[in-house]
C-alpha cells in the first residue's frame, strides 16, 4: 500500500497519516473497542467503491453501474449469514449507533420505553442515555450491575423489566468483561412482551468464533459495529429474523440513510471471510487468553478488577485503590506509550470526564501476534507507571521498554511511506 500521490498533493493530510502510522505502530494500545484491520480490510476500504452511489439494495438499485457494489454487498450478507448464523443481515448501516437506530426507529415509537444496561455500568450511549437520540426519542429505563460482584443480576433485570414494562430490552455492553446470558435476557423479554436487541459490538468476533454463547438463535435483532473485536472496518451491521427483514431494510435505507459506503461494505466483506478461517477462531481464543493473563497479572500486582476477572476481551480497573483517577492514569500511560481510555466504574463518584477507573482490551496486541508472556510485561509497564504517574524518570524508563516490545511485534511492514 502506497501513499505516494497523497505525499505530494496534501503533504498536511500525509503527515499526520505518517504519525498515525507510527503512534500505531509504537504505542501499546490497549482500547477495547479498536482493532487493526488486516492490509486486505484496509485495501478493500480504500478501493475505487469510494466512487460510487448505489442507493437501494442488490440488484434493486436507483443508479446504473452497480454490477460490482451488488457481487461484494452480497459477499458481505452471504458471509455474514453463514458467521453468525443470521436469517437476515443489513450491512449498510455506517456505524454502530446506526444499526440500533435502525431498530429503534424500525420496532418503536417515540416516547416508548425501553430499558438498557445503565452507561454507568459498562453499557453503551446509544442503549437509552438521555443526550443520545436513543434517551431523546424514547423512555428510557436501565438496569446495573450489583456493586459487590460487578455483576448483572439477571433476578433483578427481570424484576425491573416486570415494573416497568418495556417495548424493548437491550443486551450488550462496552465496559462489562464477562459472559451476557442472552438467553436470560430473551426470556426475560418475552416474559413481558418486549423484544430483544442483542448488541453484540464489543464481542462480535467472539461470538463469530464461538468463543462466547451467540444471541442470534433467540433474539430479534442482533446489532454490531465490525470494527472491534471483528477486525474489519468502522461500520455497524443488522441481523434480524427473517420476519423483521423488510422492516429493518426499509428503515436502513431509504430511512436513514442515503448511499451506502460500498468500498466499507467491501471491506467488511474481506473481514468476514477472514473472520471464517480457523486463524481467525485460534486469534480470538488468544485475545481472551491474553486478557485473562493481563487481568490476573494486574491482580497479583495489587490491582482490582471490576468482577475479579475477564471472560472476554477486556477488563475494567478500579483505581480507587490506587487513589489515582482514571484521567491521571490513562495520560501518565500514553506519555509513557501505552495507550487506555479513562472509563467510569460501576457506583463512581467522579464524573465521566474524571472517572475512577480505566479499561483494557487485547485485540490490537494480539492482533500483533503478541501472547501471555507480553501481557505479563505490560502489566509490569502498566505498574511502574500507576506507582509513580508523576515521576517523569518512570515515564521514560518505561516508553524506552514499550518501543523495545513494539519493535519486537511490528503491524505496518507493507505501508510504503
Ligand atoms: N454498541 C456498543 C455496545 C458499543 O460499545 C459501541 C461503540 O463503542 C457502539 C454500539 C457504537 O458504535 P459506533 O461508535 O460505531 O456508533
Amino acid at each position: 500500500m502506497g501513499l505516494s500521490d497523497i505525499k505530494k498533493s496534501d503533504p498536511e493530510v500525509y503527515n499526520a497519516i505518517v504519525d498515525e502510522v507510527k503512534r500505531e505502530q509504537e504505542k501499546i494500545v490497549l482500547i477495547a473497542s479498536e482493532n487493526y484491520a488486516s492490509m486486505a480490510v484496509l485495501e478493500a476500504q480504500g478501493s475505487v467503491f469510494t466512487n460510487k452511489y448505489a442507493e437501494g439494495y442488490p440488484h434493486r438499485r436507483y443508479y446504473g453501474g452497480c454490477e460490482y457494489a451488488d457481487i461484494v454487498e452480497n459477499l458481505a450478507i452471504e458471509r455474514a449469514k453463514e458467521l453468525f448464523g443470521a436469517e437476515h443481515v443489513n450491512v449498510q448501516p455506517h456505524s454502530g449507533t446506526q444499526a440500533n437506530m435502525a431498530v429503534y426507529l424500525s420496532m418503536l415509537k417515540p416516547g416508548d420505553r425501553i430499558l438498557g444496561l445503565s452507561l454507568n455500568h459498562g453499557g453503551h450511549l446509544s442503549h437509552g442515555f438521555s443526550v443520545n437520540f436513543s434517551g431523546m426519542l424514547y423512555n428510557p429505563r436501565s438496569y446495573g450491575v450489583e456493586k459487590k460482584s460487578g455483576l448483572i443480576n439477571y433476578d433483578e433485570v427481570r424484576k425491573i423489566a416486570k415494573d416497568h414494562k418495556p417495548r424493548m430490552i437491550l443486551a450488550g455492553a462496552s465496559a462489562y468483561s464477562r459472559i451476557i446470558d442472552f438467553k436470560a435476557l430473551y426470556d426475560i423479554a418475552k416474559e413481558v412482551g418486549a423484544y430483544l436487541l442483542a448488541d453484540i459490538a464489543h464481542i462480535a468476533g467472539l461470538i463469530a468464533t464461538g468463543n462466547h454463547p451467540s444471541p442470534v438463535p433467540y433474539a430479534d435483532f442482533v446489532t454490531s459495529t465490525t470494527h472491534k473485536t471483528l477486525r474489519g472496518p468502522r461500520g455497524g451491521m443488522v441481523m434480524c429474523k427473517a420476519e423483521y427483514a423488510k422492516a429493518i431494510d426499509k428503515m436502513v435505507f431509504p430511512g436513514m440513510q442515503g448511499g451506502p459506503l460500498v468500498h466499507v461494505i467491501a471491506a467488511k466483506a474481506v473481514a468476514f471471510k477472514e473472520a471464517l478461517t480457523q486463524e481467525f477462531s485460534q486469534y480470538q481464543l488468544q485475545i481472551i487468553r491474553n486478557a485473562k493473563e493481563l487481568s490476573d497479572a494486574l491482580i497479583s500486582r495489587g490491582l482490582k478488577v471490576i468482577s475479579g476477572g475477564t471472560d472476554t476481551h477486556l477488563m475494567l480497573i478500579d483505581l480507587t485503590g490506587k487513589k489515582l483517577t482514571g484521567k491521571v492514569a490513562e495520560s501518565a500511560l500514553d506519555l509513557a506509550g501505552i495507550t487506555v481510555n479513562k472509563n467510569s466504574i460501576p457506583y463512581d463518584d467522579q464524573p465521566a470526564t474524571v472517572t475512577s477507573g480505566i479499561r483494557l482490551g487485547t485485540p490490537i496486541v494480539t492482533s500483533r501476534k503478541m501472547k501471555e508472556p507480553e501481557m505479563v510485561m505490560i502489566a509490569d509497564l502498566i505498574m511502574k507507571v500507576l506507582d509513580n504517574p508523576k515521576s517523569s524518570e518512570t515515564i521514560h524508563h518505561v516508553r524506552d521498554k514499550v518501543k523495545v516490545l513494539c519493535k519486537k511485534f511490528p503491524v505496518y511492514e507493507d505501508i510504503e511511506l
